[in-house]
Order: structure tokens, then sequence, then C-alpha cells
């Protein structure tokens, strides 16, 4: 059977890690905090981390300890050049044309910041059925089991029917485990799988985005009767 959806992750999944654009982003979630908090760049770091762990985002701990808007925050932290950090890939816009599953992007981001993602890698937002992003899941972020449940209740969908594709390790988990789905991990150069994270939870694991299709070719062969 091959998988009717195809969840995607959208930072370091769609584009590789090594651009840099996290690293800009996770210095503006730092700045955020120092600005919306009051505090030194080192607590907000411990801030920043500490939250992470607890919340599964930074943003969780925001909310929750300091009433923080969603909207202010994701602005914020994604006010950063795109098209500096991205470059288009065309393989990637015409390897999607052809995948002919429902392909969702599943992010902790937001929206907009998407747009600008797909935007700079010159990927056409067509080949998407839907955008669900961290206010579509009712704020809960990966890997919190109710942000798996509600992209399954948006689309209707079994777990089983499902194949997502992360860099994080920690996200996959829930989905292989609890949900039934099958995950692919991104993982250009093993830093990944050394972050952490249970080393069962890929069913796949592949170096760039553009493999994914045949991993797809291959699972779809492997279950054929
Ligand atoms: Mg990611």
């Amino acid at each position: 059977m091959s998988s009717r959806y195809i969840l995607l992750d959208l930072d370091e999944t769609l584009y590789p890690a090594s651009n840099g654009l996290m690293d800009l982003v996770r210095d503006r979630i730092v700045e955020y905090i120092v600005l919306r908090l009051g505090v030194s760049v080192e607590e907000a770091e411990e801030y920043r981390s500490r939250y992470l762990r607890e919340y599964g985002v930074t943003l969780g701990g925001l909310r929750h300890e300091h009433g923080v808007d969603v909207r202010d925050y994701m602005e914020f932290v994604h006010d950063v050049p795109h098209s500096d950090y991205i470059s288009p890939n065309p393989e990637l816009d015409a390897m999607l044309a052809r995948l002919d599953s429902v392909k969702v992007i599943f992010t902790n981001a937001d929206c907009s910041h998407v747009r600008r993602v797909l935007s700079a890698l010159g990927v056409d937002l067509g080949h998407f059925h839907s955008i669900f992003d961290y206010e579509a899941a009712g704020c809960y972020p990966k890997p919190e089991l109710e942000a798996y449940r509600r992209i399954l209740d948006h689309l209707g969908a079994d777990g089983d029917e499902c194949i997502l594709v992360e860099d994080n390790l920690r996200n996959l988990a829930p989905a292989r485990r609890i949900f039934g789905m099958r995950t692919v991990l991104v993982d250009a150069d093993g830093s990944r799988r050394a972050r952490g994270g249970p080393e069962d939870a890929a069913d796949w694991v592949i170096r760039d985005i553009l493999d994914l299709e045949r991993v797809l070719e291959q699972s779809r062969l492997n279950s054929e009767p």
C-alpha cells in the first residue's frame, strides 16, 4: 500500500540544516525573550532551552508562564531574510509534483514562515493540500500527542495511512509508536541521531529530502502482495 498522506515537516527537513537559517531564528528567539521578559541574554538562553525541553517549543513556556501572544512571537522570530539562506530547489518542486499522495506541511512554526520558505525554495504552494501549523493544531506542538490527533482529524485520516517526514527523532517517536504512522528521518550528517531520541523512531533515514521518492517507492514494493 502506498501512503495516502505525506506529512512533511518544514524547517531543516525541506532545506538542509547547514544553511544556518534556524541558527538565525534561534538568535531571534533569544532576542525576543530579552525584549519581552526584560532579562539578560544568559537568562534568555536558559528560558529557551528549559521551555523547549518542557513544552516541546519555546513558545509553549512563554505562552503558559508569561502570556506571550502567539502571532507577536511568530512574526518576530521569523523576521529573517529567508532567501539569503535558502536556495531554490527545482528538483524538490519537481519531485513533489510527481508524488501523487496528499501532501501536507506539518510544522510547529506558522503559515507565514511556511510561505516564505516555500517561496525561497521555489516550491509551489499548490502541491500541498494544506499547511497545518501551530495554531491549526490548537497550539499543541509536536511531539504532544494532541498535535498528531488534530492533524489526523483535519485530514480524516488514520495514522497507518500516513508517512511523517521530519528531521527530529523526538517528533517521529509518537507518530510511529502511538499512531502507527511510518516515519522518515532526514539526517544529512548523523547529527540528528546524535542529538538523541528513540533509535527505533524512524523506519527510514535519508540524507536529503530528494531521497524521499526512492523510500516511497521501496515501501510500495515491500508492501505489495
Ligand atoms: Mg524541523
